[in-house]
């Protein structure tokens, strides 16, 4: 008697047909598929999920329904928490086989666990691949004596050692098994894609930037036909302050949802690479920005209590100080900094921002001036970021707090002159903080500093329609320095006890 297969592909990230082995997996001598994106309510709040990020995964969940529905297929979107829909709909549905994507992020490895378990008691076969990273993060910590890599050498190292990762895996067939004729609740019109508005939002969007697969592959297509710029590519030389034209790919949200694949974007950069005598080299290249993110993977996956400060072995203990009037001005763009706020604004408005400028409000966010923790200003990004993801957007606070990875603490991004140095005319000040479109550019970087005239006629008062500076740059960062010097002093020898606290959740 032949057993009729019924399979789930569960999407979560990976919302994408190419590149998707657990796709492939799902279809092999399958009757019926029911792909499904399960939207948990947890996250659906504006104070957790920010407007922009969200709207990107309704663009992209969308644009794989219609691939899905191009194919014979579709994309049931249900509803819930998806340890009580899952165990639901495989009932429904007579389920044999559940396919997903591999995810190293520890909300999602406790949920995966408890739900793997539940569906083996079911006599499901349940298979997960490994498509959002280049390679398995366990081979790479393996080449690196058991341990994650802590720096970019030793990581390369250990790759190295590994040869190049897979190539992609191949296209899924044009036709796929269709979804059961009669099955329970995968009516079209009940599992569609709903608006921000319809999941209680009470905003639309407010960024340009669009998801989807195939925005994904035209961006990859599009940033990499321009050779000469992929070759010379060095990332310390971008300009943070270009917003039209941005001086990176601003494939991130892409790569955070999976709408790319990482290692389709490793082999379009290889034929590039292989076309040009002279290339740039990690960790710089464009490629090397690949490995930054394949790096910050590796050590989230295999670092204890990676996403807090207290029980993380590699994160250095620093008193930091708990300031919310600090933390309000920062995140809400009112320090009185142009260059500071200006990047805030750019986040809330479009939910990116040149990496250089992510480095200025981080540092001056923790140890350059405020003196708060990295802890609530990772949490701020995770918010705003379309491209807010939990690996990266920790690590990268880290680096930048001084607090792992990276340990010059004295090296301080100056608010007044970084900016400055690129944009001498202050367009970028201009555009997102419109307030200060009429200040003349001797004064745009630091407006306090114009006669209370020319304040009148740009019509912002400085500390009425504008707040003055939040502290003085040139102290404060002095202070920190100085609180930094002694907090790297009295570093506790031992590494901290792990602390057990839930997983947090992280869309
Ligand atoms: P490109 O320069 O075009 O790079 C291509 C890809 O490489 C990026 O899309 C990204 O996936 C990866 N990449 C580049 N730089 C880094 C890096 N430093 N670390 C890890 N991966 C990198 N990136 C995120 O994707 N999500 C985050 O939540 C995030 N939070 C950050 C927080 C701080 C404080 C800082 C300083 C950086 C953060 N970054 C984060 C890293 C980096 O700023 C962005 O990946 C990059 O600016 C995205 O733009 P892009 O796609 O044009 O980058």
């Amino acid at each position: 008697v032949v057993v009729p297969q019924h399979s789930i592909l569960w999407f979560r990230k990976g919302l994408r047909l190419h590149d998707n082995p657990s796709l492939l997996a799902a279809i092999k001598g399958a009757t019926h598929l029911y792909p499904v994106f399960i939207l948990d309510p947890w996250f659906l709040k504006p104070d957790v999920v920010g407007v922009n990020r969200l709207n990107f995964l309704l663009d992209s969940l969308t644009d794989l329904r219609s691939s899905l529905q191009a194919r014979g297929s579709n994309l049931l979107v249900l509803r819930g928490n998806p340890q009580e829909v899952l165990p639901r709909v495989w009932k429904d549905w007579n389920i044999t086989r559940l396919c997903f994507e591999a995810d190293t992020e520890d909300y999602a490895k406790e949920r995966d666990g408890k739900i793997t378990a539940a569906a083996k008691e079911s006599g499901i076969e349940v298979i997960s691949c490994v498509s959002h990273t280049l390679y398995n993060t366990r081979d790479v910590v393996a080449k690196n004596g058991g341990k994650a890599p802590l720096t970019y050498k030793g990581f390369e190292k250990a790759i190295a050692a590994l040869g190049p990762p897979e190539p992609p895996a191949e296209d899924p067939p044009a036709k796929l098994p269709p979804i059961g004729a009669d099955s329970k609740g995968t009516d079209s019109e009940k599992t569609g894609v709903p608006s921000v508005r319809e999941l209680g939002y009470p905003d639309e969007a407010s960024t340009d930037i669009k998801g989807g697969e195939t925005e994904a592959l035209a961006r990859l297509a599009e940033q990499l036909s321009d050779k000469a710029w992929v070759a010379a590519f060095e990332k310390p030389k971008g300009d943070p302050t270009a917003f039209i034209k941005p001086a990176t790919t601003v494939l991130s949200p892409h790569l955070k949802f999976g709408c790319l694949s990482p290692r389709l974007f490793y082999e379009a950069l290889q034929r590039v690479y292989s076309e040009k005598k002279e290339h740039s080299k990690p960790p710089v290249s464009l490629l090397g920005q690949l490995l930054w993110r394949e790096f910050y993977y590796v050590v989230a996956a295999h670092t204890p209590n990676y996403h807090r400060m207290e029980g993380n072995p590699i994160c250095k203990q620093i008193p930091w100080d708990d300031n919310e009037d600090f933390y309000r001005a920062w995140e809400e763009s009112r320090t009185g900094y142009p260059w500071i706020d200006a990047i805030m604004a750019q986040l809330r408005r479009t939910g990116w921002m040149h990496h250089l400028a992510r480095h200025c409000v981080a540092c001056f966010l923790t140890r350059g001036d405020l003196y708060v923790s990295w802890e609530r200003g990772r949490d701020t990004f995770d918010r705003w970021l379309i491209d807010g993801d939990s690996s990266l957007n920790t690590g990268n606070w880290m680096w930048l707090s001084a607090s792992s990875f990276f340990y010059q603490y004295f090296r301080v991004y100056s608010p007044l002159t970084y900016g400055k140095k690129y944009d001498p005319e202050g367009k970028y000040v201009k555009h997102f903080l419109p307030i200060l479109k009429d200040y003349p550019a001797k004064y745009i970087w630091e407006p306090w500093k114009a006669p209370l005239k020319v304040q009148e006629d740009a019509g912002c008062i400085i500390g009425k329609d504008y707040p003055a500076p939040i502290v003085d740059h040139d102290e404060a960062s002095k202070r920190c320095i100085q609180r930094m010097k002694q907090a790297y002093d009295c570093q506790p020898g031992k590494a901290a006890q792990p602390v057990s606290k839930p997983a947090a959740k992280r869309l």
